[in-house]
C-alpha cells in the first residue's frame, strides 16, 4: 500500500497523465528543430505553437499513457490480463491512423494484428516508445517492485525487445513514482540499482552509468545554484557527453538520461523544467512528456492542481481525451493499490478519434510546410 493518503495519491495520478499531455503538447511543434531554429520560430515558450490561438493538442506519448491506464482498468493490474487488454487498446489505436507513431511500435502493432503474441510482437530496438507507458505504472507500483517490473517488461516487449528499451522504462516509472517511497533524490540511483537483476545485465549497466553520471553532474548543478542559462549550458554539456550533437535523438539511452538530468537538476518548477528540455531540441514532445508526467506527478502530490498551469491546461485543445476526461480516468485507478479487481474502463467516444486524427495531421503537416519558410 502507498505511504500516501488516497487523496495525494489521486492527485500524483492526475498529475502524471496532465503533465505529460501538457509537456507533449509544449514540445510538439518544436520536435526535430534544432535549438536555434526553435528559438526564432517560437521565441516564447510559455504557451502552445501546435494550433492557432496558442492551442495545443497531445500526440502518440501521452495517448500511449492513455491506453495503459485504459489496460489497468480492464486488467485490475493482473499481469496476464494487462498484457491482453494492452495489446487491444495498442491494436485498436493503432485502427485511428495516428500521424508519427514510432517504426518498432507500428511493427511490434502489425505483429499483433498478424496474430504474434504479445510475447514475441516486441521488435528489436531501444527507441523510446516504451519510456512513453512506463510513467502511470511507476505512480501506481513503486511501492510493489515485483509487480512494476513485471507490468513494465510486459509493456515495453509489446513493442520492442531490446532489454535496453525495458531498463530505461523501469528509470522513467521509478522516478514518476520515486516521491511515494519518500527516498530523498540523492538516493534515485541506488533505489534503481535495487530493481536491477544480479548479476546485472551489460544493457543495465551502461544505463546505470550514465544515471550515475547524470546524478552526479546534476548535483554539481544545483550546488552551484545556476541560473536558468546555466542549467541549459549544463544540459547541453550533458546531452553532448551522451554524443546528442543535435538534440536529444529517440533513442532510450539518450532520451532517458537526458529527461532525468533535468528533474534531478531541480528545476523551479514544471514548466521551467520542460522549456528547459524542449529548447536542447531532438524528440522534444517525448522528453518533455516524460519529465512532465514525472514533475506532474510529484508536484501535484505535493500541491495539488496547481502543480499545472491552469492556462495550459485550458489551452489543451483535445477529445475525446480531454483534460476531464484524463482526470476522471487517473481517479478511476485508485482502487488497483489494493485490488486487482477490473474496474470499469472509462468510456471513450472512439468514433470521434478519426476526426480527431485527421485534424492532427493537418496541423503536423502545416508545421512542415511552415518549417521550409523564415526565420531560420
Ligand atoms: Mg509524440
Amino acid at each position: 500500500m502507498s505511504k500516501q493518503a488516497p487523496e495525494r495519491f489521486v492527485n500524483s495520478l492526475q498529475g502524471c497523465l496532465l503533465g505529460s499531455a501538457v509537456g507533449d503538447a509544449l514540445g510538439l511543434a518544436c520536435e526535430g528543430l534544432s535549438p536555434r531554429r526553435q528559438t526564432s520560430l517560437f521565441p516564447d515558450l510559455s504557451h502552445y505553437h501546435f494550433l492557432p490561438g496558442k492551442r495545443g493538442m497531445i500526440s502518440d506519448d501521452t495517448e500511449h499513457l492513455c491506453l495503459v491506464a485504459q489496460a489497468l482498468l480492464r486488467s485490475g493490474g493482473e499481469p496476464r490480463a494487462f498484457q491482453c487488454a494492452l495489446a487491444w487498446q495498442l491494436r485498436f489505436w493503432l485502427l485511428g491512423l495516428p500521424a508519427g507513431i514510432g517504426l518498432a511500435t507500428l511493427k511490434g502493432i502489425l505483429k499483433l494484428w498478424l496474430g504474434v503474441s504479445p510475447e514475441h510482437s516486441g521488435v528489436f530496438s531501444a527507441g523510446n516508445g516504451p519510456a512513453m507507458r512506463a510513467s502511470l505504472l511507476g505512480v501506481l507500483y513503486a511501492t510493489q517492485p515485483e509487480k512494476l517490473k513485471a507490468l513494465n517488461r510486459i509493456s515495453a516487449r509489446l513493442t520492442h525487445s531490446d532489454p535496453k528499451a525495458e531498463w530505461g522504462a523501469l528509470a522513467i516509472a521509478l522516478a514518476a513514482g520515486f516521491h511515494t517511497l519518500q527516498h530523498p533524490q540523492g538516493e534515485f540511483v541506488s533505489q534503481f540499482r535495487s530493481l536491477l537483476p544480479t548479476p546485472l545485465p551489460p544493457e543495465a549497466q551502461e544505463l546505470l552509468t550514465l544515471l550515475e553520471k547524470a546524478e552526479e553532474q546534476a548535483e554539481q548543478g544545483r550546488e552551484q545554484g545556476l541560473s536558468e542559462q546555466g542549467q541549459q549550458a549544463a544540459l547541453q554539456s550533458f546531452i553532448e557527453s551522451l554524443g546528442c550533437k543535435k538534440g536529444i535523438t529517440g533513442y532510450m539511452y539518450h532520451t532517458v538520461p537526458a529527461v532525468l538530468f533535468v528533474w534531478l537538476l531541480q528545476p523551479k518548477d514544471v514548466v521551467a523544467g520542460l522549456q528547459l528540455l524542449i529548447r536542447a531540441g531532438g524528440d522534444t514532445d517525448t522528453t518533455a512528456a516524460l519529465l512532465g508526467a514525472i514533475l506532474g506527478a510529484e508536484r501535484s502530490s505535493e500541491i495539488g492542481s496547481a502543480a499545472l498551469p491552469p492556462d495550459l491546461l485550458k489551452t489543451l485543445w483535445e477529445w475525446p481525451r480531454s483534460t476531464a476526461w484524463m482526470s476522471e480516468t487517473a481517479q478511476k485507478l485508485l482502487p488497483l493499490l489494493e485490488s486487482e479487481s477490473p474496474q470499469m474502463p472509462q468510456k471513450l467516444a472512439v468514433w470521434q478519434l478519426p476526426l480527431r486524427n485527421f485534424i492532427f495531421l493537418f496541423a503536423v503537416l502545416f508545421h512542415g510546410f511552415r518549417r521550409l519558410f523564415p526565420p531560420y
